[in-house]
């Protein structure tokens, strides 16, 4: 017998003619996303992906749950490849229901401690001397005997045990659910503003979700703000790289451009004037490193600089697209990702952010471009952008690397 993992994906399967390059990033970044835990064979066939671990010692639990983040998949199962022969199948059958049943995965046990089940068979190989419903009936008999809690409901088992007879044989019972979405790399690169809040992590995740490669920019207000805000920073960053595999992260001293705004521009225009400013240098970074859109955790009216008059201005610093996946959304629903996506705990940290440190007390919520454009133009901020670029650090951030 031999442990494999089963990858099922889904959406890729649509794509036409494009289905080779999907299936091929896909395959790689499954490879990827396996790092250091030892040789594995990836094999592809009819729509499913086998990673098939080389070393005895190999860590299944750990695989799975990485596995889990690789966008473009779909559910994987812990699987035994067995021998296709009769003997065989019973034996480790019975041996993993008894295993499934010893660990408690099971989603519902009955009456007296009953478990209900139901075995399902697929034929590939048309040279095994049984049919599929035989197998399923004998082998459901068999296991009936064999282990005493079982109960059969074809209906609503709580477990199924699925057969597969091809070349080899393949039993599991596990389906575990997967990301979705497409893989990373089968769309163009962002340029991600990631801030330490609870919105931003989750726009990069919902983007590297359909595919797009992320790129990171944080802004931060040294000494105004912490060492340690920024390390809150490299942090989220690092919990999304577990997700697309590396990330860079550029970080962009803001300082003296956000003393320059407080210094002359009016107070109520603080606001959307240093969010023009951290588009522009975004946008720029952006330029350089091949990324073709923005993206920030924006969400419509969630806060002053997020009204559609604020965007409107914000937007027109700028001449990339602009992605704000969150922009329909209510706060609990994106606090709802960040907490499946491991960002939350982390995101609610309270290191104060560049933009709560120079805040107005009554931040225009309509703000009128023109306005806005001349109160920018007493500053230099051409000047200001080249020289906050010039000194901005930048990170490789990869999911198994202590920063
Ligand atoms: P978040 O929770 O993502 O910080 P927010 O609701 O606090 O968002 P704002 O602080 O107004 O909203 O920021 C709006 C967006 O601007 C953020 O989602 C992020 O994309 C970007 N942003 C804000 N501050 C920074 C920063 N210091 N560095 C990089 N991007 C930032
Ligand atoms: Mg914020």
């Amino acid at each position: 017998m031999k442990k494999v993992i089963l990858v099922r994906y889904g959406e890729i399967a649509l794509k036409g003619l494009n289905r080779p390059t999907f299936e091929a990033k896909l395959v790689n970044n499954i490879k990827r996303s396996l790092y250091r835990l030892g040789k594995i064979e990836v094999n592809r066939s009819q729509s499913r992906i086998y990673v098939e671990p080389q070393t005895d010692d190999y860590d299944y639990d750990l695989a799975i749950e990485r596995l889990t983040k690789v966008f473009g998949v779909i559910s994987v199962s812990p699987v035994w490849k067995i021998e296709s022969n009769f003997e065989e199948i019973k034996k480790y059958s019975a041996e993993m229901l008894k295993d499934i049943i010893d660990r408690n995965v099971v989603s519902h046990t009955g009456a007296e401690g009953t478990v209900t089940f139901k075995v399902e068979t697929k034929r590939g190989n048309k040279r095994f001397p049984m049919k599929s419903p035989e197998i399923s009936a004998e082998l459901g008999g068999f296991l009936l005997e064999r282990i005493p809690v079982l109960k059969v409901d074809v209906n609503n088992p709580s477990i199924i045990l699925f057969v597969e007879v091809r070349e080899s044989t393949y039993i599991y019972s596990e389906i575990i659910p997967a990301s979705g979405g497409l893989p990373v790399g089968t769309n163009g690169k962002v340029m991600l503003l990631l801030s330490g809040g609870i919105d931003s992590p989750v726009a990069g995740w919902m983007m590297a979700k359909r595919g797009a490669v992320l790129e990171a920019v944080h802004f931060h207000s040294y000494p105004y703000t912490s060492e340690r805000a920024k390390e809150k920073v490299i942090e989220l960053a690092r919990i999304l790289s577990n997700y697309c595999y590396n990330i860079n992260l550029h970080i962009v001293p803001f300082t003296d451009i956000q003393l320059e705004i407080n210094d002359k521009c009016p107070q109520d225009e603080l606001t959307i004037i240093m969010r023009r400013a951290m588009m522009m240098i975004a946008e720029k970074i952006a330029n350089a490193n091949g990324a073709l859109a923005l993206v920030t955790g924006e969400s419509l009216g969630q806060v002053a600089s997020q009204t559609i008059e604020s965007l409107y201005c914000t937007d027109s610093a700028v001449n990339m697209p602009v992605f704000r996946p969150l922009i329909g959304m209510d706060k609990n629903d994106v606090i709802d990702i960040a907490r499946k996506i491991d960002t939350f705990e982390t995101s609610i940290l309270p290191y104060e952010d560049c933009c709560t440190v120079f805040v107005a007390k009554h931040p225009k919520t309509k703000p009128k471009l023109p306005n806005i454009l001349k109160s920018e133009s007493v500053l230099n901020l051409e000047e200001l952008i080249e020289k906050a670029i010039e000194k901005t650090e930048v990170l490789t951030i990869t999911p198994g690397k202590k920063y």
